[in-house]
């Protein structure tokens, strides 16, 4: 049943199947059919099923899965790799984790390295089993029962005695032919389908192997389930990193990168992304990010102006600007909705800013574009001109980053439209004329229906960046 030339029975992935909903139903499944059994006590000759886990990728995931185990009525074994280049076992927190799983009533097995040690004999295996059971009982103040080999030679398995240094082998000759076997290898069903196990029913005993790593909260490839497990880990440190510095008030040196910084507490997400981008220096994606970073932030807080300034209602600001269809200068929609206060504010002239726009088309069109070095200042410039500009949107009247919740922007819904000029509105609504006295709605719709037009393309002047075009 275990053998390592046996040939997979599904080779196409069926990703529906490996979520922690759908590990549900199969654990239920199991228990209205078998009874679980732990190594350390085996029913030889009754009805049992043996559900043992090998922790490859992530104990994270072990601990989900072990959650719904205990919430479902399973108890089961997790073998943890001591050598895993996933996890560390002896962290602080990964201890942690195996502590909760066994209060919820679950057993820790060892997983086996083979790949680890050079084991020329079954005496060697003895010893290097028994020494690593030993160093398990020392953390967790209990030696597991069982033993799993972690990605096994031929050799490996020829070693098919019950035990090696006194822990049950997973792998023996007894389990091989006594104990049919069921497994989610790779993050598919390599030779049954466990579902279809489970239905069947028809084995007078289990032992099912599954990987926490393949059980995620919603369906996805392999490859995408390892990755979220090695990835999330990295993330997990860096903000470990950044926090510890932070909590010790020390210096966090980050050379250009400090550029981004301030997104940290604003938008986590997206400052990972572009702080990845930033340290693998990526600069030529950092710079598009950015840009497009900006353009949002800048759209952003047009749709907050004339929502809480303008008082349109969210759906007719959706309509004002989603019905344009063309690739608008940004900046002077902001200049017709948000006046010039902060184009006025920033140090950066037209000719800058025609030079990054220009960098930005190059860029985006796959042009020959400047070297890192040189996008790396685009990179710290544009940085300067979000937070400028965040920082102003804080100072104004709407009080937003453009950068925040997109929830934040809106006017109540029951807000009749207004239809006078901006400085009357801003009049009215005792707001401040600064970001309203940019002329009426009509002329902002007569300038946007131009584009549509085409005339306003005409009207651009030499400090608006490159001539875009009209999409088809
Ligand atoms: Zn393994």
């Amino acid at each position: 049943m275990i053998s390592v030339d046996n040939r997979p029975v599904h080779a196409v992935p069926r990703n529906e199947d490996f979520t922690v909903e759908a590990y549900r139903d199969l654990l239920r499944l199991c228990l209205s059919s078998y009874s679980p059994a732990s190594y350390g006590c085996i029913p030889w000759g009754e009805r049992f099923v043996l559900w043992r886990h090998d922790c490859d990728y992530s104990l994270n995931r072990a601990l989900a899965v072990g959650r719904a185990e205990h919430e479902e009525g399973l108890r089961s074994t997790f073998f943890v790799n001591l050598h895993s280049e996933f996890y560390n076992l002896l962290e602080r927190g990964q201890i942690e984790i195996l502590n909760r799983l066994l209060a919820f009533g679950h057993d820790v097995g060892l997983h086996f390295d083979a790949a680890f040690h050079s084991t020329r004999s079954e005496e060697e295996l003895h010893d290097q089993v028994d020494r690593e059971a030993g160093l398990l009982e020392h953390f967790l103040g209990r030696r597991p029962a069982a033993f799993s080999f972690h990605n096994p030679t031929a050799f490996h398995l020829s070693c098919e005695s019950d035990r090696y240094g006194g822990l049950v082998n997973c792998y023996s000759r007894r389990f091989k032919t006594e104990v049919p076997y069921c497994s989610d290898s790779n993050g598919y069903w390599r030779f049954r389908r466990l579902a279809e196990v489970l239905n069947d029913a028809s084995d007078p005993c289990l032992q099912i192997l599954t990987h926490p790593g393949w059980w995620q909260s919603r369906a996805m490839p392999p490859r995408q389930r390892v990755f979220r497990c090695a990835f999330g880990r990295a993330r997990a440190t860096m903000r470990l990193y950044d926090d510890a510095l932070e909590q010790w008030d020390r210096e966090n040196f980050a050379g250009t990168a400090t550029s981004i910084r301030f997104l940290r507490s604003i938008d986590f997400k997206t400052f990972e992304t572009l702080d990845y981008l930033w340290n693998g220096r990526r600069f030529a994606s950092l710079f598009l990010e950015l840009s497009r970073l900006h353009e949002t932030q800048l759209w952003r807080i047009c749709e907050a102006i004339l929502g809480r300034q303008w008082r349109l209602p969210a759906a007719e600001v959706s309509a004002l600007l989603d019905h344009v269809g063309v690739e608008l200068d940004v900046l002077r929609v902001f200049e017709s909705v948000g006046g010039k206060s902060w184009l006025q504010a920033e140090p950066e002239d037209d000719e800058m800013r025609r030079k990054w726009s220009m960098v930005r088309y190059r860029l985006a069109h796959g042009l020959p574009a400047p070297a890192d070095d040189a996008l790396e200042a685009g990179c710290v410039e544009l940085c300067r001109r979000v937070e400028s500009l965040a920082a102003w949107g804080r100072r104004e009247s709407i009080g937003f980053d453009g950068l925040g919740l997109r929830e934040a922007v809106s006017a109540p819904s029951d807000v009749t439209p207004t239809r006078h000029s901006g400085e009357d509105r801003a009049a009215h609504d005792g707001g401040e004329p600064a970001a309203t006295a940019r002329g009426s709605l009509e002329d902002l719709r007569t300038y946007l229906e131009g584009f549509i037009s085409g005339e306003a393309l005409g009207e651009r002047t030499s400090s608006q960046g490159p001539r875009r075009q009209r999409r088809p």
